[in-house]
C-alpha cells in the first residue's frame, strides 16, 4: 500500500525513493517480514535492540540497518559494522565519533544524514537549521559521506505545518548539494513524498500498531 502511495504522488520518479521499514519494538523477525514486502531497509532506534536483531537466528534476510534513533556517543561502536546509513548525526561529538572509529577500524566512508530540528522544538532531536551547513561541512571534513538531511514533522501534527516543515528540508538540502531527504513516518509520510522526499521512515503503516 505504502508503495503505492509512493507511485501515486512520484510517478515515473518512484524509483528514487527509499521505504525504511521501521522495526523498532518488533521482534527479530520483522526484519523478514520487511525483506518479504519489499521494503529497501530497516530502520532501527535502539542500540542495543538494532545489535540484537542484528545478531539473531531467526532473522534470515538482512536489509541495509539505517539507525534512526538519538544517538548516544557511547553506543557507536556496537552498531560500528551493523548500520549502513547513520540518520541522526545533529552534533559535532557524534560526527568526530564515527570518523574516528571508523577511521580506526580502516572502515569504507559511512553514508550519514545530519538530522534537523526543523520545526525547532525543544523536545526534539536534531541541530538547529542555522548549524546544518556547520555539521555537513565538518562530516564531509571528517571523511563521512553525507548523503542528504533527516526529519521529524512536528509534534502538533498539523498538516500545514508538517508540510512547511518538509517543504523547508527539500530546499534546505537542495541548497546544499544534497540528494536525499528523509522525511515522513505512517500518518504524514504522503505530505513528505509530494514535497520531494527520498527517504520515507514507516512502521505502523506497514506492520500494524507497535507493540509497547
Ligand atoms: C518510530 C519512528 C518512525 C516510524 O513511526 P510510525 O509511526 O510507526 O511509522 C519513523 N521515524 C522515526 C525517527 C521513528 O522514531
Amino acid at each position: 500500500m505504502v508503495r503505492s502511495h509512493i507511485a501515486e504522488v512520484r510517478g515515473s520518479a518512484a524509483a528514487l525513493v527509499r521505504l525504511v521499514a521501521v522495526t523498532k519494538n518488533f521482534g527479530p523477525e520483522a526484519w523478514n517480514w520487511a525483506s518479504d514486502a519489499g521494503c529497501d531497509a530497516v530502520g532501527e532506534n535502539y542500540a542495543q535492540e538494532a545489535l540484537a536483531k542484528s545478531l539473531a537466528a531467526e532473522v534470515t534476510k538482512q536489509l541495509p540497518l539505517h539507525f534512526i534513533g538519538h544517538l548516544q556517543s557511547n553506543k557507536l561502536g556496537q552498531l560500528y559494522g551493523k548500520v549502513h546509513t547513520w540518520q541522526t548525526i545533529d552534533r559535532e561529538s557524534v560526527i568526530r565519533g564515527l570518523a574516528k572509529l571508523y577511521g580506526m577500524h580502516g572502515g569504507t566512508e559511512p553514508t550519514v544524514l545530519v538530522q534537523v530540528n526543523i520545526a525547532n522544538e525543544s523536545q526534539k532531536s536534531g541541530c538547529r537549521a542555522q548549524d546544518v551547513e556547520k555539521l555537513v561541512e565538518l562530516a564531509r571534513s571528517s571523511h563521512l559521506h553525507v548523503g542528504g538531511l533527516m526529519v521529524m514533522g512536528p509534534t502538533s501534527g498539523d498538516p500545514t505545518a508538517t508540510r512547511q516543515a518538509f517543504r523547508e528540508a527539500r530546499k534546505m538540502s537542495d541548497e546544499l548539494g544534497l540528494l536525499e531527504c528523509s522525511a515522513g513516518m505512517s500518518h504524514d509520510y504522503r505530505i513528505a513524498l509530494e514535497e520531494g522526499a527520498t527517504i520515507i521512515r514507516v512502521g505502523s503503516a506497514i506492520f500494524g500498531e507497535r507493540p509497547q
